[in-house]
């Protein structure tokens, strides 16, 4: 009870400050460099470090397919990586296996939450960049208890 208000300020902190791992696997690493990019702006978000080290990063996003070969050196950087740390699942490859799941497929993780504690989803293929920053704010949602910026409801026609 003391420490509350210690965990809320040290929350906000990490919250307004996530260092993501500068790690792709696929395709979807493509839209997560668009958005680290200046059109994007990720940090605006406090989310533009991308750190070239696990010991450094307290974000991991999967962007891209997992295969089999690949899951063990994921699972590796994961370990390297500091506590408290979060692992955002970015497009169907990293959700689920997405377009590369079909009865007799052998070299494929059918998603990162077969052998990570993925915290946020973002479904796409790919996601767009906006999805992605989306994702990122749901995070900071997650460890913080409240959402920093209002949520954009989609467009009806
Ligand atoms: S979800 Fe689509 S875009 Fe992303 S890695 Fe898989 S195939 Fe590529």
């Amino acid at each position: 009870m003391r420490f509350a208000a210690l965990d809320k300020l040290l929350a906000l902190g990490r919250a307004n400050s996530l260092w993501p791992m500068t790690f792709g696997l696929a395709c979807c690493a493509i839209e997560m460099m668009a958005t680290g990019a200046s059109r994007f702006d990720l940090d605006r978000f406090g989310a533009g470090v991308f750190r070239p080290a696990p010991r450094q990063s307290d974000v991991m996003i999967v962007a891209g397919t997992i295969s089999k070969k690949m899951a063990p050196a994921i699972a590796t950087l994961y370990d390297q990586m500091p506590e408290p740390k979060w692992v955002v699942a970015m497009g169907n490859c990293a959700i689920s296996g997405g377009p590369f799941v079909f009865e007799g497929q052998y070299g494929i993780v059918e998603g990162a939450d077969k052998f990570l504690p993925v915290d946020v989803y973002i479904p796409g293929c790919p996601p767009r960049p906006e999805a992605l920053i989306e994702g990122l704010l749901q995070l900071e949602e997650k460890i913080t208890g409240s959402r920093r910026f209002p949520r954009v409801e989609p467009q009806r026609a």
